[in-house]
């Protein structure tokens, strides 16, 4: 029955990792898996989750299922962290998902058990599991034209061309911030005009934000979301609590339907429950459970907001300090991107050949495309990153 499955190659992304952790070189960066760490190279837990993972140890009186709506209190507070102050949270369902990647997919299943042949239209580039989610969905997938390879920053005009000439059959995949992998946001005039678009044209938007509170802090990275829910009645939102919350392997997320009426929503959950059903049943319960302990407490909230402003504040300083260097040492303008996107990301676009002599001559890891994950740098590897960078430059 196996015979016929092809060796793989692996995840690049896992691979090069394996290749960054087997490397004898002392002086390696690793700027490719998308974790942040601090200054000292760690991943670390933060103190509002420690603290909530004490008080869940405390009190949680069972580990008996929860029911396929998982836990439905993170679903609450979830909803309320992303819609509050919108008339769509009075209009909206939210369900517990493993991850963001788990709310995708349950949103794609969603859209194919409602309308099989829609195309979801994904930004170019985009998430490299966005394509393979939506097409193991069993929908189409196409792309809207994204990033202007040349400024580094997104082609607004090209984009919203594209997306007048879609329609009721089509769903528009947006990142709501912090976009992965170009770290190039939309404006909040081009959020608006996907908003009248969306109206005129029927497209669905369907918003995935997997770094909410890292580009700009909490409120601020919303109101793209914001400017599309409080206008466009049907929305689908997928969200993380991977990067903001740091809980990246306790797999925690939510996928959020928000329609016409509460009862729609309502009935649109108890589908994507019965699809849930049909693949991974209940997500896992720990990091919801630490999310909503953290939310429901407002000490433990601050701590939290805290914390995450430290971490976005560091990756803005190490963006700055970027540029700062860059021009100091090139006296030009050309790497002024770094401190214009938002998040952990920034896409420099460095050919194949200057990411393997990064990688062989000064043991810097970078996953193909350029894609550089910032918050992985250290304060102090800066200089180093730089020269390197400028030696290799138009390899
Ligand atoms: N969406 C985007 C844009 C992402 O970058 C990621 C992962 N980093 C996800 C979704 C999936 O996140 P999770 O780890 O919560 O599954």
């Amino acid at each position: 029955m196996f015979q016929a499955i092809p060796a793989k190659k692996g995840d690049s992304i896992l691979a090069l990792m394996t290749e960054y952790k087997n490397d004898p070189r002392t002086e390696k960066m690793d700027l490719g898996i998308g974790v942040y760490r601090d200054d000292t190279g760690n991943t670390p837990i933060m103190q509002a989750v420690l603290e909530a993972q004490t008080l869940l140890h405390n009190s949680e009186p069972t580990k008996a299922y929860q029911g396929l709506i998982g836990d439905a209190e993170f679903n609450e507070v979830i909803a309320k962290l992303l819609l509050q102050g919108t008339d769509a949270l009075n209009r909206c369902a939210a369900l517990h998902t493993p991850g963001a990647s788990g709310a995708l997919r349950n949103l794609g299943d969603l859209i194919y058990a409602t309308k099989p042949d829609a195309t979801v239209w994904i930004s170019n580039p985009s998430y490299v599991n966005h394509r393979p989610i939506m097409e193991k969905a069993g929908l189409k997938v196409a792309e809207y034209p994204y990033l202007n390879p040349e400024t580094k920053l997104v082609d607004e005009q090209a984009m919203l061309a594209k997306l007048a000439e879609l329609g009721e059959n089509d769903v528009v995949l947006l990142h709501g911030c912090c976009h992965n992998p170009s770290g190039a946001d939309i404006s909040i005039d081009t959020w608006q005009s996907i908003a009248e678009l969306a109206n005129k044209t029927g497209f669905l938007p369907f918003v995935d934000i997997a770094y909410h509170g890292l580009g700009d802090g909490l409120v601020e990275d919303l109101k793209g979301l914001h400017t599309i829910v409080n206008q466009v009645e049907e929305v689908l939102i997928s969200t993380s609590c991977s990067k903001n919350f740091g809980l990246y392997r306790e797999r925690t997320g939510a996928a959020i339907v928000v329609t016409n009426t509460q009862q729609q929503a309502i009935n649109s959950r108890a589908l994507m429950c019965e699809l849930a059903r049909g693949s991974y049943s209940m997500p896992p319960s720990h990091g919801a459970g630490v999310v909503k302990t953290i939310l429901n407490d407002e000490a433990l909230t601050a701590t939290w907001k805290q914390e995450l402003t430290q971490m976005t504040q560091r990756v803005q300083g190490l963006r700055n300090a970027l540029v700062a260097e860059f021009q100091a040492k090139t006296q030009s303008n050309r790497y002024d991107y770094f401190a214009q996107h938002k998040g952990m990301f920034s896409l420099t676009g460095f050919s194949d050949a200057m990411l393997e002599k990064l990688k062989q001559d000064y043991g810097i890891y970078i996953v193909q495309g350029g894609r550089i994950n910032v918050a992985g740098l250290k304060q102090a590897e800066i200089p180093q990153l730089i020269s390197a960078i400028l030696a290799c430059e138009g390899l």
